[in-house]
């Protein structure tokens, strides 16, 4: 069995410490960096499995680490923050990040959060597709989306979507996991998102997840945020 690689970027050599044991106990291979520069550096020589990856970093951001790393590559990304107003910003996951734990913070927390991200990404959608230009189908768990026909079916039957409902939901599957505020649910499905409204998505929410009801009562793959917004869970059941 390989082991997973995980790349941490933390400054401080005592959290740095207590992270590279945990992990270490917990099977990783782990390589460890303290400045954004080095992280870069070291990402572009060895491409790791994961990043688990602190805001506050003597030279550059976590945040600029991130951008940089996000132009070349989806790898996983978990952010260590400390204050809340970097929480804001990472919520907003305007930057791509997976998951963010704020310190202080347990071992255990971290390695939980850890697994969560990488059972998540390891159930990313399979595309299968005729030629590389042509994205046939995107099949997530019990439901299929075909975006050429803007259709999509749950256990092989038609939901009968919206464009918008459709446009949420290939949204949704394409980052199983990833939350999404409802201003970034516009900015990528409405045509004119200054002209829509925090509510015109609830409401598509709503009835896309009615027409998923219909198909199975208990079936809820549509996860509510409190306060931030929307995520999409990949239920495998039945
Ligand atoms: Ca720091």
């Amino acid at each position: 069995m390989s082991q997973i690689s995980v790349l941490v970027v933390e400054d401080e050599p005592a959290i740095a410490e207590t992270l590279i044991y945990s992990l270490e106990i917990d099977g990783f291979a782990v390589t460890h960096v303290g400045t954004g520069t080095e992280a870069i550096e070291q990402f572009q020589k060895e491409p790791h499995d994961l990043l688990v990856l602190d805001v506050g970093l003597p030279d550059i951001t976590g945040f600029d680490v991130c951008r940089e790393i996000r132009k070349t590559s989806d790898v996983p990304l978990l952010f260590l923050t400390a204050r809340e107003s970097e929480i804001d910003r990472v919520v907003g996951l305007e930057l791509g990040g997976d998951d963010y734990v704020t310190k202080p913070f347990s071992p255990r927390e971290l390695t939980a959060r850890i697994q969560a991200i990488l059972r998540r990404s390891r159930s990313t959608p399979t595309h299968s597709s005729n030629s590389a230009n042509d994205l046939s189908e995107i099949k997530l768990g019990r439901i299929t989306l075909f975006p050429d026909r803007y259709q999509a079916q749950c256990d092989g039957r038609d939901l009968e979507l919206s464009r918008y409902e459709f446009g949420m939901l290939r949204v949704f599957m394409e980052h199983p996991g990833r939350v999404y505020t409802r201003d970034q649910l516009m900015e990528l499905v409405w045509d004119e998102p200054e002209a829509a409204l925090d509510r015109t998505v609830d409401a598509h929410i709503k009835t896309l997840r009615r027409k998923l009801h219909d198909v199975d009562e208990a079936f809820d793959p549509v996860k509510t945020h409190r306060g931030i917004g929307y995520s999409f869970d990949n239920l495998e059941s039945t």
